[in-house]
Order: structure tokens, then sequence, then C-alpha cells
């Protein structure tokens, strides 16, 4: 039986994750991820799969991220019937997630038709709709973690923790050949150790093939204790100018870590009590999966919900649904913390808070996540005087603090002390979801343990050795 990895998507980029491992007539996709891009290449890439979605067997989801799940209902218009397998708080999270982004699709193409009108162009149709997204969800079985679970004739899956955001996991495939059991590892996404909530990222054993992200193959991040002191001044800086902190956030993951982390500030007295509000109805529903799923985090977060009421801060937040409530909070006055998403401040509600409060320097933009090339989030971080929003200038008077501490990803030495400890049975370690640059970075450290580390293309197809 021949076995292959065909590297669909996320190979020598971060986005749209992808990963199709064949053995004999066994297909079985890795990941079904949306791909970021131009809006041309975006619906082109997107649109077309590099395999018949019909003659999979299954799919396998590693996290709720949307790079990494959110092409799945494209798979679905193309004819995919079979069983998507993931953990239980990831099938929780893509209860959300999932339509959130049909949702986003519907929004786009409202605006793309507009201009396609005025250019006398056809209108087009989104990628998918929060209808057609909500129709995937029925396709979801979830397995817990450790727990061996046969997703075809001769292939096992095995989910560990990734340690990444609630729910994700390392999925192990055991593939029964001739010669015995293949191992292949999926990576991708992978956290870091010592981080709150999560549990650790865990190595299984005798892996053979390591397939691993590199998203910061060539950084190091800061340590989480002096993100904690910067966070506390700025907050503490704030209030002292009876200001408000703005806080642009992904709604997954990123909001809840930060409302956790300032409650604790609060909780040990290290800030003063002042309002926080999350102003994302996505932040919000996922918020309550959080809580129904306290059995997945780690051992300090669990014994805390076994002795509290509260653990994670969260009955402290006032959560807004409403348009109406999220504009009221325009006119109340005094130190308060206001975290909305979009995270890259590019749509959403955060626009309005960062249009009514960029202007006066008594308030602080506080940035805890990565803004990509030419988004507004970015010109904040480098402190433009001028920013637009809404199609007009503001002033940006607002004091600026970034905080590059709280990432979810591994970093350099995290990567590599990870794919150390795989070693063993180890033959070949395959990098993706990185920039050129960073899996460049990952390939020469890696190389130095003689790993033989490669960097596959997008479509190209590696035979694997059993
Ligand atoms: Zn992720
Ligand atoms: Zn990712």
């Amino acid at each position: 039986m021949s076995v292959t990895i065909k590297f669909c998507g996320g190979a020598r980029t971060v986005t749209g994750s992808m990963h199709l491992v064949s053995a004999g007539r066994c297909k079985i996709l890795l990941d079904c991820g949306l791909f970021y891009g131009h809006r041309d290449e975006y619906y082109a890439v997107n649109s077309n799969f590099a395999f018949n979605p019909q003659s999979l067997n299954a799919c396998i989801l590693s996290h709720s991220h949307i790079d990494h799940c959110g092409n799945l209902p494209t798979l679905i218009k193309r004819g995919y019937r079979q069983n998507i397998y993931a953990t239980p708080p990831t099938k929780g999270l893509c209860r959300y997630m999932l339509p959130d982004s049909g949702f986003v699709q519907e929004k786009d193409i409202k605006y793309v038709n507009k201009i396609n009108k005025r250019k006398g162009l056809p209108p087009r149709l989104p990628l998918y709709t929060r209808k057609e997204a909500e129709k995937s969800l029925k396709y979801f079985r979830s397995i817990q973690y450790h727990r061996k679970f046969p997703v075809s004739k001769d292939i096992d899956l095995t989910f560990f923790e990734a340690g990444h955001i609630l729910g994700s996991a390392v999925s192990v495939i055991d593939i029964k050949t001739k010669k015995g059991i293949m191992k292949i590892a999926y990576a991708v996404d992978l956290g870091r150790k010592d981080m709150p909530l999560l549990k650790d990222p865990e190595i299984p054993n005798d892996i053979n093939y390591l397939i691993i992200e590199s998203t910061y193959g060539g950084r190091n991040h800061g340590s989480i204790k002096n993100a904690e002191g910067k966070l506390t001044d700025a907050i503490n800086r704030t209030i002292k100018r009876g200001g408000k902190i703005i806080i642009p956030s992904f709604a997954l993951e990123r909001t809840q870590l930060a409302v956790f982390f300032i409650s604790e500030l609060m909780k040990r007295k290290k800030i003063k009590r002042i309002p926080i509000y999350v102003d994302s109805p996505l932040a919000v529903n996922l918020t309550d999966v959080f809580r129904r799923n306290w059995e997945y985090f780690d051992d300090i977060t669990r014994e805390a919900f076994l002795r509290e009421k509260d653990p994670l801060g969260y009955d402290n937040i006032a959560y807004i649904r409403s348009v109406n409530s999220s504009k009221r909070l325009n006119n109340e006055t005094g130190p308060m913390i206001i975290i909305s998403a979009s995270g890259m401040c590019e749509n959403g509600r955060i626009l309005h808070h960062l249009k009514n409060n960029i202007e006066n320097p008594n308030n602080t933009i506080l940035i805890i996540g990565y803004m990509a090339k030419n988004t507004l989030g970015k010109r904040i971080v480098e402190k433009n005087e001028q920013v637009r929003i809404f199609g007009q200038l503001h002033e940006l008077n607002a004091e600026v603090v970034v905080i590059n501490a709280f990432s979810a990803h591994a970093d350099e030495s995290g990567l590599v002390e990870y794919v150390k400890n795989c070693r063993g049975r180890l033959r070949k370690v395959f990098i993706v979801h990185g920039d050129e640059d960073q899996s460049e970075a990952l390939r020469s450290n890696l190389k130095k343990l003689n790993l033989k580390p490669r960097i596959p293309s997008r479509g190209e197809v590696v035979f694997l050795k059993s």
C-alpha cells in the first residue's frame, strides 16, 4: 500500500491549512481551512479543491480557528458527506465560528456586488452562506483526547493536547501497512508551555512523520510574566488619567484570555476594579462554550472551577450583544475597559470605539494580538500620526501599548524543543503554516538535528516510506 501526503493548502503560507493523506484507496483530509488573500485569489483558492471532495473517507479537524475549519461548508457544498472528527470543545466552538464565518461571507459579497454593479459586472455569490455553514455542523463527530478511534478500515485516529486554544489537538493517525504501523502526527497549530488556562502541548510516542507549523519559526516571544507587568502599568496609567482602555481582540481565545488576565489582576488588587465590557456577540457565545468545557482546562483552572463559582472572572464582565448597548458605551465616562472585535481593526464594532476614543490622550489602545500588514491595527501599532476610520482621518493621540507575549503559538525555541522530544523513530519533518522566512528559519534549526526537514509547496505530493 502506498502512503502519500498532498499539501493542498497552508504550505509556504499561514492560512488555508488543508492536507490530504492517502493510504491505498483511503483518503483522509487534515483540516479544511479558509485561505486569506486578495479578493479574486481568495475566491479562486477557496472555491476549488485539489481533490474530489466526494472521494474522501474522513476529515480530521485540529481546532476551530477559521484558517483550519473555515472552508468545511464549501467542502460539503461540493458533495462531502462523511464524518468530520474533532474534540468535543472544538465541535462546540465550531457551532458558532462557522455560522459567523457564513455571515461574514454574505456581508462581504454584498459589498463586492455593490462595486460590481457600479462597474457593470455581474453579481457574485458568497463562498457560502450562514445557512450553509449551519448545515455542515451535522457532520461533526466528537472524539475525546487519547481515545483511539477507527476512521477507516486501515486508519486509526488519536487526539493529543496541542495547548494552542481550547479544544486544539495534535492529531495522530496510525496507518496499518504491510510492514507495520506508520504514525503521522499533525501538530498544526501548536501552543506554548505554561500558558494560563490551557494544558501544555503533549508529545505523542513513536512518531514516524511529523507535520508541524512554523508561524514563529524564527522568532521568540517575550515571557508572560513581563507581559503581566506591562499590562498592569498600562491599565493603572490610564485609570489615573480617567481614560478608557480599548482592546481590539479576536473573539476566540484572545478575548477570554484577556478577560481572565485582567480579572486576576483585579483579584490580586494590582489594579482597581473598573467595568469591563466585552462588546462582540460572537465572543459572548464562545465564552459560554469555555464555561461549559471547564474540564478541558489545565489542573489549576479545573481545581479553581471546583472551588469557586466563577474562576475565570467572567461574571464581573458586562457582555454586550445589541448594537444600541454598544453605542451607549460612547456616552459613558470614567475608566473602563472595552474589549471588542475584530482583532485587526478591519471591521466590526471596534471601529466605532476607536473612532470615538482615538483622539483623546487620556485613553489607551492596548494591542495584544497579531496585526497583519495594511490593516488599521498595524497603522496603530506603528503609531501613525493620523489614521483613517470609516473614511475619515483621526489624530492618533491616545497612548498605544503593544504586548506580544499573549501569542497562542509556540515560538522558535518551543517548536525546536517539540521536535527534539519527538525524535526516536522520526524519519521526516514537514514544515507548513508559516511565511517562507519563518519556515526557512525553522528548517535551518532542525537541520542541525539531522531530521531532513522539508518545506513542501502547495500542491506537492510526497511519498512516505513505511
Ligand atoms: Zn490556530
Ligand atoms: Zn492556524
